[in-house]
């Protein structure tokens, strides 16, 4: 059996080094996510290339997500690296401040003072830490603490039920775009977005310094609740950020806001991943809890295109047992669905030509008996991307010759990249190499079928409009007997 849905895993320390990559992709991560938060830009150029020459050696391709740090909101840092707060205590986030101590810190967003007021609740370090807002005179803000903790250096702060002004793009992320779009990122994932306009801004920018890669809005803010659908619609593909998006909204708002941003991702054809805290004990343990197994086995019941292992695979102990532990838990839960072809998919409308042959291809694929494979040839990937949006068992294989294409793929629910040179115009040449192809794979035997789509003429560029239903090794024996 094929896992369909996909492994993001994020690099760092843990995972940085050749052998231990070369691991994780044996386990089967799909995706590696370049988390801009830290290190430096030739930290994320050289671990994109490791990634990618050894996915070379195995002939495979592995997508790279480029995270961007967006405007987190840090305190500063302290004279003794943290103090210790108590419920009760007086607290001063003081925008000029340079060093902290017990009475007050700085702040890396000088502007913080102008969007609270009396009332506001804080949330420091991914809500460990709550204060409230008594009082804000000029680049002072007086806080009550009401649940304390330690605090150390350049911890996150959040508004709960946001409201914060940040602009989704900080000067640090417009860099990194640029790193981004230099190291070819397949996904350049956008932090805090409130809106279309942020994430068409980030586009242009993007564009801008030449990168062509898809752009991922991670829902993590309040606003971006509110402004869901035009968000979504605006990007590429979607990030269930459920790490700030508790703390913003309230961890228990979280699971049902999951599903429904994995609906409107489903609505709009999108890809979705689902991020953050998912195999979180498995930092320190080789086994993941009972609660996080349901929880990544829920997700994939949710529909998500991809699950995703933050400080787990970054900077854990374990970060092959953790990819390994995703994909078995993954493939159980698949068990359960995709089995039938969505119904309602029948009295969509459908606007383009290469939609409409993914859902015929699908279609067939689900109702015509013996079918084993969905063969797509394709430049660009975009038939694989409305195949995927289907629920079927049916694995769908995109061969190109684009490695560009290859990489983004690997995102796609059931959807599997395959090298494939289309070094000839002949016809019945081409589809007797891509049943080759996907024989010498061993995903089809004799007298399996395969769904294959294609864009004709042959050798001219165009979208996908002819589907064909091929039968393994039939048309070699019409031509030798
Ligand atoms: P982060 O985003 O890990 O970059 O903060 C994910 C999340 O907030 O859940
Ligand atoms: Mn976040």
């Amino acid at each position: 059996m094929i896992r369909r849905t996909k492994i993001v895993a994020t690099l760092g320390p843990a995972s940085s080094d050749a052998k231990t990559l070369d691991k994780m992709m044996e386990a089967g991560v799909d995706v590696v996510r370049l988390n801009f938060s830290h290190g430096v830009a030739q930290d994320h150029i050289d671990r994109a290339e490791l990634v990618r020459s050894l996915a070379r050696a195995r002939g495979r391709a592995i997508g790279v997500l480029a995270d961007l740090q967006g405007p987190k909101i840090r305190v500063g840092k302290f004279a003794d690296g943290k103090i210790v707060l108590a419920p009760g205590d007086a607290f001063i986030l003081d925008a000029n401040c340079a060093l902290g101590n017990q009475e007050r810190v700085g702040l890396d967003y000088k502007e913080l003072p102008n969007d609270l007021e009396r009332g506001a609740t804080l949330l420091l370090d991914d809500g460990r830490i709550e204060m409230w807002v008594e009082d804000v005179v000029g680049a002072e803000i007086f806080c009550r603490v009401v649940q304390g903790g330690v605090l150390s250096n350049n911890k996150g702060i959040n508004r709960k039920g946001g409201g914060l002004s940040a602009d989704a793009l900080t000067d640090k992320d417009k860099e990194d775009l640029k790193t981004a779009a230099a190291l070819q990122a397949d996904y350049i994932a956008i932090s805090f977005p409130r809106s279309a306009d942020d994430m068409n801004y980030a586009r242009k920018l993007l564009r801008e310094a030449g990168g062509n890669g898809m752009l991922v809005a991670k829902i993590e803010r309040a606003e971006a609740i509110v402004a869901l659908e035009e968000v979504v619609m605006a990007s590429d593909a979607v990030m269930v950020a459920r790490g700030d998006l508790g703390v913003e909204v309230g961890d228990a708002a979280v699971p049902a806001l999951q599903k429904k941003i994995i609906r409107m991702a489903h609505k709009h054809n999108k890809p979705v991943i689902t991020a953050t805290q998912m195999m979180e004990s498995m930092i320190q343990s080789p086994i993941p809890t009972r609660a996080e197994v349901s929880d990544v086995a829920n997700a994939v019941l949710d529909g998500t295109d991809a699950v995703m292992l933050s400080a787990e695979t970054a900077a854990g102990s374990y970060p092959v047992e953790a990819i390994a532990a995703m994909h078995r838990v993954c493939l159980e839960a698949e068990k359960d669905r995709e089995q039938e072809f969505q119904s309602k998919r029948l009295e969509s409308h459908v606007e383009k030509v290469d939609e409409s042959i993914a859902l015929a291809a699908i279609f067939t694929a689900t109702h015509l008996d013996n079918v084993r494979a969905i063969a797509a040839l394709t430049q660009s990937g975009s038939t694989c991307l409305w195949m995927s949006r289907m629920s079927t068992a049916v694995p769908i294989y995109a061969l190109t010759s684009e490695v560009a294409t290859r990489r983004k793929v690997t995102l796609y629910r059931g959807v599997y990249p395959v090298n494939f040179q289309q070094d000839t115009n002949d016809r019945e040449a081409l589809l007797i190499a891509a049943e080759e192809e996907l024989r010498r794979r061993g995903a089809v035997r004799e007298g399996d079928l395969i769904v294959l789509t294609i864009g004709e003429p042959i050798g001219q560029s165009g979208g996908t409009n002819t589907m064909k239903i091929v039968k393994v090794g039939a048309y070699k024996k019409q031509t030798t007997h």
